[in-house]
């Protein structure tokens, strides 16, 4: 099993936020009557992340009037001892340097 976070976008219009978040909640679908949506915050889209066992899956979930344009990502975890492992793979750029580097070169713009 593995986990998506699939997203769900709709049109900036009231209406075609009612219409859906009614097609999505209304499929009967768990997953679904959980959505999370954005409009109130002007991002027109729905994120539910659901546990199955490939992408399709996933997508397979989606109303297929949404299905074209849902975007499904599949999540994973870091732990920091992975992570130290892969900045090791990367000597040329050590996690410190790179900081310094960033901190270095951040100028804030004149405008803000
Ligand atoms: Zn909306």
């Amino acid at each position: 099993m593995a986990r998506f976070l699939i997203e769900v976008p709709h049109e900036a219009r009231t209406k075609e936020c009612a219409l859906a978040a009614k097609i999505l909640i209304g499929t009967g679908s768990q997953y679904l009557a959980h959505a999370d949506f954005g409009c109130l915050d002007g991002e027109h889209k729905a994120w539910i992340i659901v546990e199955v066992g490939t992408k399709e899956e996933a997508r397979f979930i989606v109303p297929p009037l949404f299905r074209p344009r849902a975007k499904i990502v599949q999540l994973n975890k870091f732990s920091l001892g992975e992570l130290e492992e892969i900045l090791e793979c990367h000597e040329e750029q050590p996690l410190e340097e790179a900081a310094l580097r960033g901190q270095a070169e951040y100028t804030p713009s004149p405008s803000a």
